[in-house]
C-alpha cells in the first residue's frame, strides 16, 4: 500500500513537473496594425519628434529589439495576413490579393501551436474571408469593419458592439487575457486593429489632438516622377489628385449627415461611416470639425496650397488613429503586468506594410519603394532579447511563422518558406543569413492603379520589374539615394550590378517556385493604361 502511495505521488510529482515545464514556454501576444509606416514610429524616425504620436510603441522598442530591414513580401492587407499565417509567399498560400478568399483549410501556424498544446485567440481584423480556423476564441471584422459601432463575427454569429473599434479589439483581448483563456496554458494572442486604416476616424477623444501641430511635410510631397518608368506616372493615389475631400478627409459631411451630399460613390462611402455614428458621437465630431472645416473654406487654398492642407487634414488623422493604436499597446502591457505575465510574454508590434504619409506625393501602399515595403517590427521577449537593441538583418513577414513556432518549441514544416528570426532575437546573425528579399505584388487592375511588379532588395540596392506593359524596370541606390528619385536602370555604370542583381532575382524566384508574373490583362485595361497620361 505504502508503496503504491509513493508511486502514485511520484507520478502526481511528475505531471505538475511537466505542467511546470509546459508553463515555462512563453506566451506570445502579437499586436498588429493595418497601414502604419515605420516612419509614423518615433522609434523609427525623427520625421514625428514634434508630435511625438507612439510612446508605448517607443518604449516597447527601449525594452526590447528594432528590425531596421524588415520587409512585407506584398504590400497589401489581405495578402500580408496570409503571408504571416502560413509562412509562405503569396503564389504558394493562394491568396494573392484582396479579390480572393483564403483557404483556411491549409497549414497556418495557429493550428500547429494548437497541437503543441498552445491556447490561441483573434480579435480585430482579419481580412481573409471565411471563418477562422486555428483559433481556440475570435472575433473578427467583417471585411474592412468600422471605426464606429462595428459588426464583429464571433464564433456563435455577429453583433454590433458600441464604442470606437481599436478599444473595442483592445477590450476583447483585455477580457480573453483576464477571464476568457485557459490559466494552466501558453497562449498566443493576436490583437489585429482596423487603424490606421483608411478612410481615417479617430476615437473622440482625439479629434482635437495635433491642432496646434504643423506636421513636418515629407521632401518628397511634390514629386514628379520625372525619373521612374512609367507605372509611377500612371498611379491614381496622390494626395493631390485622388484624394477626396469627402470621402478622405470627412470636409464638410458634418453638417448634412442625413444625406449624401452627392451622388458620387465615394461621398456616399463616407457618408455611410458617419451614418454608423451615435448622435452623441457625431455631435462630438461635428463640433471637432466644423470650425477646421470654416477655416479651410474661409482660406479657400488652391494648388499647391491646397496639397499642404489636405496632407495636413490626412497626416493628423492619420496620427490620430495611430494615438489610439499606441494607447492599445499601453493598455495590453499594464494587463499582461496586472496578470503577472509580462516576464514570460513576448511582445510584438507590426503591421501589415508601410504606408505613404504624402511621401512621393502619395498616400496609400501596394508599391515596392520603401515607405510601404517597410514594416515595422519591435519585440520584447524577456530574457532573450537585448535592452534596446536594434538589428539590420533583412527580415520579411514571410519569417513570422517559424518564429513563433521555435518561440514555442513545436515543428518547423519543411515547406515553409521564411526563416526563424530567434538567433536573431539571441543577439546572433548566423553567417549565411539572406542578403536580399524577395517581392512580388499582383492587385491589378484595381482601386489606385499600381500595376503588377516584383523585384529584389539587397541591403544597399532595389531592382524593380513591372511587366505588364512591356518590359519596365527601375534600379535604385539606396545608399545615395534614400528617396528613389534617380532610376539607374540602363546607365552604362550600372550595367554589371543590373546583371548580377537580376540574376539574384532569378535565383530567388527558383527557390521560392515563383512563376506567377502572369501578363495578359483584358483588353479594357490595356485601353485604359494607354490612355493614361
Ligand atoms: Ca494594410
Amino acid at each position: 500500500m505504502k508503496s503504491r502511495i509513493a508511486i502514485l505521488a511520484f507520478l502526481i510529482s511528475l505531471t505538475l513537473g511537466l505542467t511546470r515545464a509546459a508553463d515555462a514556454r512563453p506566451n506570445i501576444l502579437f499586436v498588429f496594425t493595418d497601414d502604419h509606416a515605420p516612419h509614423a514610429i518615433g522609434a523609427y524616425s525623427d520625421w514625428l519628434k514634434n508630435v511625438n504620436p507612439t510612446p508605448n510603441i517607443d518604449q516597447l522598442a527601449q525594452e526590447g529589439m528594432l528590425f531596421e530591414n524588415s520587409f512585407c513580401s506584398n504590400s497589401i492587407c489581405g495578402p500580408s495576413r496570409a503571408v504571416i499565417l502560413s509562412g509562405k509567399h503569396s503564389h504558394k498560400n493562394g491568396f494573392m490579393n484582396n479579390g480572393n478568399s483564403f483557404d483556411w483549410n491549409q497549414q497556418i501556424f495557429p493550428k500547429i501551436l494548437q497541437k503543441a498544446g498552445y491556447q490561441t485567440a483573434i480579435y480585430g481584423k482579419s481580412h481573409l474571408k471565411g471563418r477562422p480556423q486555428g483559433f481556440d476564441d475570435w472575433a473578427v471584422l467583417p471585411g474592412q469593419g468600422l471605426y464606429y459601432n462595428p459588426d464583429l463575427i464571433f464564433p456563435d454569429g455577429r453583433r454590433r458592439i458600441d464604442g470606437y473599434c481599436t478599444d473595442i479589439v483592445t477590450d476583447l483581448a483585455v477580457d480573453w487575457l483576464k477571464e476568457g483563456r485557459a490559466k494552466d496554458r501558453p497562449f498566443m494572442l493576436m490583437v489585429q486593429h482596423k487603424a490606421p486604416h483608411r478612410n481615417w476616424m479617430p476615437a473622440l477623444r482625439h479629434l482635437d489632438l495635433y491642432d496646434d501641430i504643423t506636421i513636418p511635410e515629407p521632401e518628397t510631397l511634390f514629386d514628379r516622377y520625372e525619373d521612374n518608368a512609367p507605372p509611377a506616372r500612371y498611379q491614381e493615389l496622390e494626395v493631390d489628385r485622388h484624394m477626396d475631400l469627402n470621402y478622405d478627409l470627412f470636409v464638410d459631411l458634418t453638417p448634412e449627415f442625413n444625406q449624401p451630399p452627392s451622388q458620387k460613390r465615394q461621398d456616399r462611402s463616407a457618408w455611410s461611416n458617419m451614418k454608423r455614428m451615435s448622435p452623441d458621437q457625431l455631435g462630438a465630431w461635428r463640433a471637432a470639425y466644423a470650425p477646421k472645416d470654416e477655416a479651410f473654406h474661409a482660406a479657400n487654398p488652391s494648388g499647391k496650397d491646397l496639397v499642404r492642407w489636405k496632407f495636413q487634414r490626412y497626416a493628423k488623422n492619420y496620427l490620430r488613429c495611430i494615438k489610439g493604436v499606441d494607447e492599445s499597446i499601453g493598455r495590453l502591457r499594464t494587463t499582461l503586468q496586472e496578470l503577472g505575465l509580462a516576464e514570460n510574454t513576448v511582445v510584438i508590434y507590426s503591421s501589415d506594410q508601410g504606408f505613404y504619409v504624402g511621401d512621393h506625393g502619395w498616400y496609400d501602399k501596394r508599391w515596392m519603394y520603401e515607405e510601404s515595403l517597410k514594416m515595422p517590427f519591435i519585440i520584447k521577449w524577456p530574457g532573450v532579447t537585448a535592452e534596446g537593441s536594434r538589428s539590420r538583418a533583412l527580415i520579411q513577414n514571410l519569417d513570422y511563422a517559424e518564429t513563433f513556432l521555435e518561440m514555442a518549441g513545436a515543428p518547423i514544416p519543411s515547406d515553409m518558406q521564411g526563416k526563424s528570426l530567434v538567433p536573431l532575437l539571441q543577439g546572433r546573425t548566423p553567417a549565411n543569413w539572406r542578403r536580399s528579399i524577395y517581392y512580388h505584388y499582383y492587385e491589378y487592375p484595381s482601386v489606385h492603379m499600381v500595376p503588377r511588379h516584383y523585384g529584389i532588395r539587397t541591403e544597399r540596392y532595389k531592382l524593380i520589374h513591372f511587366y505588364q506593359f512591356g518590359e519596365e524596370w527601375e534600379l535604385y541606390d539606396l545608399k545615395t539615394d534614400p528617396d528613389e528619385l534617380t532610376n539607374l536602370y540602363g546607365r552604362t555604370p550600372f550595367s554589371d550590378l543590373t546583371f548580377d542583381l537580376k540574376n539574384q532575382l532569378v535565383a530567388l524566384q527558383q527557390h521560392y517556385e515563383d512563376d506567377s508574373d502572369v501578363r495578359e490583362m483584358p483588353d479594357e485595361w490595356q485601353r485604359r493604361m494607354r490612355n493614361q497620361p
